[in-house]
């Protein structure tokens, strides 16, 4: 599923091709994935106008078209993901909508699952406030004070917090493992045993997971030696203490740990 890693990419990849370029055309050929806007005005807002900037909140990919205030919203569900294909590229399996950019190249978003969704946003703090999203996980809002504050006092399993988007935004199960296993925190360690300066600690190695995984275009295989995500099985060796990888369930969640390096707070 896509996590704030992925989705940084996908915002790289369009930053890279499609910004400030001419939208000449735009197809569906499954428009089950376009939610709350018909095909017909979501083209009407798209056609002949250029992608002006992106910003990401979370899982979400927001893209302001020009010559107005509305801005796409790109959400990649459990399977979505986007492609850009030069002129004589075939297009990925599962695509269900093209965006042809001036000059020949296409941006696809492909999502076999169809859980992600397309749509259009007219103001970013109401999309917000409406979906009940928490801060960005790596935005400037959520230092660390913020942090702690947020998670004092919250009951339950740190997992289970991480991963809950109106806490923070964009930390999903295969990061929240990983950001665990780096902070040697058990994922079912209830929140309120974490003292404040053990969740001071968790932001800076979250901010740094997923900054190293954002710097590495959320490839698992590119990732330091000492994370946990290449070795994401059950009997596994832990990279730090050569003990065995674990899976149990958190929440109904896969979820992989070091019991050796991860003590149960
Ligand atoms: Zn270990």
């Amino acid at each position: 599923m896509p996590e704030l890693p992925d989705v940084a990419m996908y915002k790289k990849i369009l930053d890279g091709t499609s910004l400030h370029k001419t939208i000449e055309k735009i197809s569906f050929s499954d428009s089950r994935i376009l939610k709350g806007v018909s095909v017909r005005k979501f083209s009407h807002i798209l056609k002949g106008n250029r992608f002006a900037r992106s910003l990401q909140h979370g899982k979400n990919l927001l893209v302001q078209v020009s010559g107005g205030s509305p801005h796409v919203l790109l959400h990649f569900g459990m399977t979505g993901a986007l492609h850009f294909l030069e002129r004589d590229e075939d297009e990925p399996a599962y695509t269900r909508c093209v965006f042809t950019i001036a000059g020949g190249g296409r941006l696809a978003v492909a999502d076999q699952r169809l859980l992600g969704r397309i749509g259009i946003v007219e103001d970013l703090w109401s999309f917000v406030c409406e979906k009940g999203l928490g801060p960005h996980a790596i935005g400037k809002e959520l230092h660390a004070e913020r942090f702690v504050q947020i998670l004092s006092g919250r009951k339950g399993m740190i997992k289970t917090a991480l991963m809950n988007q109106s806490v923070i935004a964009g930390i999903g199960n295969i990061y929240a493992d990983e950001i665990l296993y780096q902070a040697s925190i058990h994922p079912e360690s209830d929140v309120r045993n974490l003292d404040s300066k053990t969740l001071r600690d968790l932001h800076d190695v979250m901010q740094r997971v997923l900054r190293a995984a954002i710097a590495k275009d959320a490839d698992s295989e590119k990732f330091p030696k000492d994370f946990l995500l290449p070795n994401r099985r059950s009997g596994a060796t832990c990279p730090r203490c050569k003990g065995r990888v674990e899976r149990i369930r958190v929440n109904g969640r896969g979820t992989y740990l070091c019991p050796r390096c991860q003590k149960r707070q």
